[in-house]
């Protein structure tokens, strides 16, 4: 049964009043003050019963939650040893000196209850209210990715079973074949080669089609940076440029890859925060086809940079004449080639959505210039995208001076974003094992990040208006009658 808060902190305990031993500009009175969890009741009353023993109240249990992740507090039976001996801890919790602390797997009981919702919704409104406090511009926006560690060793990594392997393989051939079968009308498919996220064919690609750790089969296989294979997640996240608050948060396995993210990623923002994306601010690994193509049909500038040129092929080498010295015809939709002869379109690739031209057969056979031309046995092929022309305009903006400027600006801010995360936040490795509970840490990352940016701004801003606006709140919040109004006054 779902218990309810004791909205009154102990006055007296020992003759000590816990909220007059917190210093009036200790952050977590500004956390605590600026937390707003009255949604959770409603959101997680139906996972109780009506009947039983009363539970810890939800808002405790994510105030325990927010101090784990606060303090990178290493696990959650040390939050429950230090919790007495922490005064600010104590006050913050809404506990007094006497009061017993809940055993430590009150907190792994709750995320099972509760599920992954919760905390997306009290991301969302860390996030609203950043957005209040006019700290999120909204139409400027920075996308990235980082690996997370999963907390489990190679040595659980084991060979599956032949007939699951055969299993996943058959999907993955599945999915392939769909997609090479997709209607010409239909939206280009991913093209950053890690597939779609969340598909077998991203997830299981390669080693991790074989082989699963058994203690987290969620985490797959990643090598990074030169080093040997780790069992990873891969936290998302977009970042708004204005005052770097976290808008949107995405985990995935570690395999899957970043590129195929972009579009929804930008979506997940536009939902937290009402604001219409106009630039988004990526580094390489974002800046496929793909994901150009489909900034300029939403009319958003993807100042991303740039990867190969994947539709003119990979026989392209020095010597061989690059696809500028051929020259487009739109009204014939012909190319005509250095010995002027004339290539036309021949099939459309199913999944790169890239039509072909080639000259009439046997034509580059007898070519002077074919030398120069081609490698290939049966003639030059010129590819050109279904949508070439949105695709250079996005490749114009992409290299534009503004482009440029900003990429060099992302490279710090979403470092910063991602260093704090790992340094002072346990981003680093994974506290839990499975995706949703991974997806759980990322969330309570990122809004304990907003969070401390939000009170800084506050207090920064105006610190004696933001400093009475806390204490309302706080007292709003916890009903202390008691307290001398003269604070206010002050
Ligand atoms: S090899 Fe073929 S495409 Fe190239 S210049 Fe000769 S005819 Fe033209």
């Amino acid at each position: 049964m779902m218990s309810e808060e004791d909205s009154e902190l102990p006055i007296w305990s020992y003759r000590v009043n816990l909220d007059k031993r917190v210093r009036s500009d200790h952050p977590l009175r500004r956390i605590r003050a600026a937390l707003d969890l009255s949604f959770v009741r409603k959101a997680v009353a139906h996972t109780y019963g009506q009947k039983g023993n009363k539970s810890v109240p939800p808002e405790v249990i994510i105030r325990m939650m927010v101090l784990l992740f606060l303090d990178d507090i290493k696990s959650e039976r040390e939050l429950m040893r230090i919790i007495p001996e922490r005064l600010d801890y104590l006050w913050f919790l809404g506990y007094g000196l006497d009061d017993q602390i809940p055993d430590h797997s009150v907190l792994s009981k709750a995320r099972k209850r509760w599920g992954k919702e919760v905390f997306v919704s009290l991301f969302s409104q860390v996030v609203q209210q950043c957005v209040s406090a006019g700290l999120v511009e909204g139409s400027k926006i920075h996308v990235d990715a980082s690996l997370v560690e999963a907390n489990a060793s190679l040595g659980s990594v084991k060979p599956l079973d032949p007939d699951v392997v055969k299993a996943i393989e058959q999907t993955a051939k599945e999915q392939i074949q769909k997609l090479d079968e997709q209607d010409d009308d239909q939206d280009p498919p991913n093209q950053g080669g890690g597939g779609p996220a969340g598909s077998s064919v991203g997830q299981y690609a390669k080693t991790n089609r074989q082989f699963r750790s058994t203690t987290d089969p969620d985490a797959t296989l990643v090598r990074h940076g030169g080093l040997k294979s780790r069992l990873r997640y891969k936290t998302h996240r977009v970042v708004d440029d204005a005052h770097e608050i976290i808008t949107a948060v995405e985990t995935t396995t570690g395999a899957v890859d970043e590129a195929s993210r972009l579009m929804e990623l930008i979506e997940a923002h536009e939902d937290t925060t009402d604001q219409a994306v106009r630039t988004v601010i990526a580094d390489a690994r974002y800046g496929n086809i793909s994901n150009l193509i489909g900034c300029r049909k939403a009319k958003i500038r993807a100042h991303v940079k740039l990867l190969g040129d994947s539709i003119q092929g990979k026989g392209r080498s020095e010597g061989i004449y690059s696809d500028d010295h051929f020259s487009y015809d739109p009204l014939t939709n012909t190319y005509r080639c250095p010995a002027d002869e004339i290539l036309k379109p021949r099939r459309l690739h199913p999944q790169r959505l890239t039509w072909e031209y080639v000259t009439a057969k046997g034509t580059c056979l007898v070519c002077k210039l074919r030398a120069f031309c081609t490698r290939s046995r049966t003639g030059r092929t010129i590819h050109r995208h279904r949508d070439q022309g949105l695709l250079e305009k996005a490749r114009k903006i992409a290299d534009s001076k503004t482009a440029k400027r900003d990429l060099k600006r992302r490279q710090h801010l979403m470092e910063r974003s991602f260093a704090d995360a790992a340094n002072c936040h346990g981003l680093k490795r994974a506290r839990w094992r499975g995706l949703w509970k991974q997806a759980i840490q990322d969330l309570l990352i990122a809004t304990v990040q907003n969070l401390r940016k939000l009170v800084r701004y506050l207090s920064q801003s105006d610190p004696d208006l933001a400093i009475c606006l806390l204490k309302l709140c706080h007292r709003l919040i916890c009903s202390l009658p008691q307290q001398p109004i003269q604070i206010l006054a002050n």
